[in-house]
């Protein structure tokens, strides 16, 4: 690839010259843009630039040619030749470029060093040519003395490459380094740009290109670091650093070093790798450590964890205090067999060997199980969910081994990081967090959910308590007004309790009132039903969907129940010398007419007309007025 011809004067061999026997000749200290103006004026096509009487340069409307190469002065030669005679011009003999068939002096013209080195023709035709490089005047040397053999010692200490490029004959030259750094058999450097370039990986070609382009054209420090591959095929990183120095007004040579700088870079890449590892396993830790859900927490773990180090599989081992374990979470790409649900009793993952290792926390990576002397036996398991490599790292809770987290490559053998085995670790630390989390947190709804038990259920019985009633038939009559549906209420109340406790004391009193809630919560079995300790003994039911004759047949039901189960008391009052309850049953369809209140009301008349009646009975409360006389009777 070349330079632009702008930036390299004496490239301009493609560009048309147009010879002029007047060309235009102007002062150094005009602007580019003044040149150009002048040209358009004279309606020249090129212009000489002169400072004094020195010609420094040859400009076209394309180009700049900087005639004055290495401080030399054409004053003697071409350009003399050039304004005046051509037949004064001769060629130089022995070129190796002569034109084939020889033409006339009059028809070339050379252009020529003081030491009458040629280095161009300018030609009727408008051609400039430039002589190949090994025609070229070698840079003067004299200016900038040879390195000292500290300097030379030093450079080579120091791995750094020397270069130079002559930028107005296209030459580099490189230090013996800058040939080893740029993977160049010593002494092979042809001194040419493309030979440079080609030693650069491809795809860094260009940045160098545009990095010199700017250096030159902008007078600007180069710098830019590149890849260079290796005749072993291993690439090498190259930083090369160097400035413009200019001759005249115009960019002249550019000089630097390079430096292998392949360490530094990999030392980068890692870092940046880890920096990005780390981020992402706080991001993990981040996600499952705001899950409160312990299976929610074990399937996010499998699944980030499998996605983050691109394994084929991960599960998560459940220990067991017998050394044996189970997969109770998977994740994995199809195609493999599931490990879900299996009991592991697998001496590979939990050899005692590796269990004190996974108790301090430390886990195992396992590049490639063919090369771990197992025996027949594992490997054929192994080989059954198709595990090449592996690797676990513990779960702990305290001392305690709850678990291992594994992740199985099973499409190949996996030499696995460093950073992949702490990375996991770190995570696994997080999930150890993670699940003790969890546990506090299923404890803690445990203990939320007893306490809003408790504060619904009547201690003594384990029934809902008055104020649960007074809630749900709240609700209910909410919901049967919207269903235009009956509900009915059944007040219970034991006949002669105040004896029982008497007679039988206070625990057994207790224990009977036990026996009752029970018959009466195996009567009212329907959703809806509610069975609470209204009071002592009396107990309430809330039949929502059931009218008055429903509700008497449950209230029928429950006082047969209860003389059925025949618990004795032999009070003064009692009937046949066993427990018997008094039931009252109101049902109404609630609506804007009535409320809860007075349904209540309705059931506890009722109950009140049972016992006046001589108790063991069920009332309803839609003959109240009729009862209320026999029971005033
Ligand atoms: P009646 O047939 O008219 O209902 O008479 P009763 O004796 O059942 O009614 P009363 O209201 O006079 O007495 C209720 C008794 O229930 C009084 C109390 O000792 C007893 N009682 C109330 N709560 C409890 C309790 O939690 N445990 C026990 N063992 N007895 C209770
Ligand atoms: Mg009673
Ligand atoms: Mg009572």
């Amino acid at each position: 690839m070349d330079l632009p011809a702008s930036l390299h004067p004496l490239s301009i061999a493609a560009a048309p010259l147009t010879i002029d026997p007047q060309p235009l000749r102007l002062a150094a200290t005009c602007s580019l843009q003044q040149v150009l103006e002048a040209m358009a004026v004279a309606s020249k096509t090129c212009a000489l630039i002169y400072r004094g009487p020195t010609l420094l340069g040859v400009l076209t409307y394309t180009h700049v040619g900087q005639a004055s190469s290495y401080g030399v002065d054409f004053r003697q030669t071409t350009v003399k030749n050039w304004l005046t005679a051509p037949d004064e011009l001769h060629l130089i003999p022995g070129d190796g470029i002569s034109p084939s068939p020889p033409l006339s002096p009059q028809d070339y013209w050379p252009l020529l060093t003081p030491t009458q080195h040629w280095i161009g023709l300018l030609t009727p035709e408008g051609d400039y040519k430039v002589t190949p490089a090994a025609f070229l005047p070698q840079p003067e040397t004299g200016s900038s003395p040879p390195p000292s053999p500290h300097l030379t010692l030093a450079l080579k200490g120091a791995n750094m490459g020397v270069w130079d490029w002559d930028l107005l004959t296209n030459t580099w030259i490189l230090s013996e380094e800058s040939e080893h750094l740029l993977a160049i058999a010593p002494g092979n450097f042809d001194g040419r740009y493309e030979t440079i370039l080609n030693s650069i990986y491809g795809e860094d070609r260009a940045p160098v290109q545009q990095a010199l382009q700017t250096a030159i054209s902008q007078s600007q420090q180069y710098d830019i670091d590149f890849r260079v591959m290796q005749p072993d095929g291993q690439v090498r990183w190259l930083l090369s650093q160097g400035r413009v120095f200019n001759q005249g007004s115009l960019p002249a040579r550019l000089v630097g070093i390079t430096l292998d700088i392949s360490e530094q870079k990999q030392i980068e890449s890692e870092l940046k790798l880890q920096a990005s590892q780390e981020r992402l396993v706080r991001e993990i830790a981040q996600r499952i450590r705001s899950l409160l859900d312990l299976d929610n927490i074990l399937e996010q773990t499998v699944i980030l964890v499998r996605e983050f180090i691109a394994a084929d599989r991960t599960i998560i081992l459940r220990c067991t205090p017998d050394i044996s374990g189970k997969v109770v979470q998977e994740a994995c790409v199809e195609g493999y067999p599931t490990m879900l649900g299996w009991s592991l009793r697998d001496p590979w993952t939990v050899q005692e060997k590796f269990l004190a290792q996974y108790r301090r926390g430390r886990g195992l990576a396992v590049e490639n199980i063919y090369q771990q002397g197992l025996t027949e036996s594992q490997l054929l398991f192994l080989e059954y969910f198709k595990i090449q490599a592996e690797i676990i790292v513990p779960l702990l809770q305290g001392q305690t081994l709850w678990g291992l987290l594994i992740a199985h490559q099973c499409s190949h053998p996996r030499p696995w990081r460093n950073s992949d085995l702490q990375l996991l670790q770190t995570l696994a630390t997080q999930v150890g967090i993670a699940i003790h989390q969890a546990k506090l947190h299923q404890r803690l709804t445990l203990m939320n959910q007893q306490l809003k038990r408790m504060a619904y259920l009547d201690g003594l019985t384990q029934v809902a308590n008055r104020r649960r009633f007074e809630h749900h038939l709240e609700q209910e009559w909410r919901r049967m007004t919207r269903q235009g549906t009956p509900l009915a209420i059944i007040l219970a109340d034991i006949d002669c309790f105040k004896e029982f406790n008497d007679l039988y004391g206070h625990q057994a009193g207790d224990h009977c009132l036990r026996l009752v809630a029970r018959i009466l919560g195996r009567a009212a079995k329907r959703s809806g039903d509610l069975v609470a300790r209204y009071g002592g003994e009396e107990f309430a039911i809330i039949l929502p969907g059931t009218d008055l004759k429903g509700a008497e047949t449950v209230a029928e039901n429950i006082r047969q129940s209860v003389r059925n189960r025949r618990i004795t008391h032999l009070g003064q009052h009692t009937i046949d010398g066993i427990l018997t309850l008094s039931l009252g049953v109101a049902s109404c369809i609630p609506g804007l007419a009535t409320d809860p209140a007075s349904l209540l009301k309705q059931a506890d008349g009722a109950l009140y007309i049972a016992k006046r009646s001589g108790r063991d009975q069920v009332r309803l409360a839609d003959n109240l007025t009729s009862l209320a006389a026999e029971a005033s009777d």
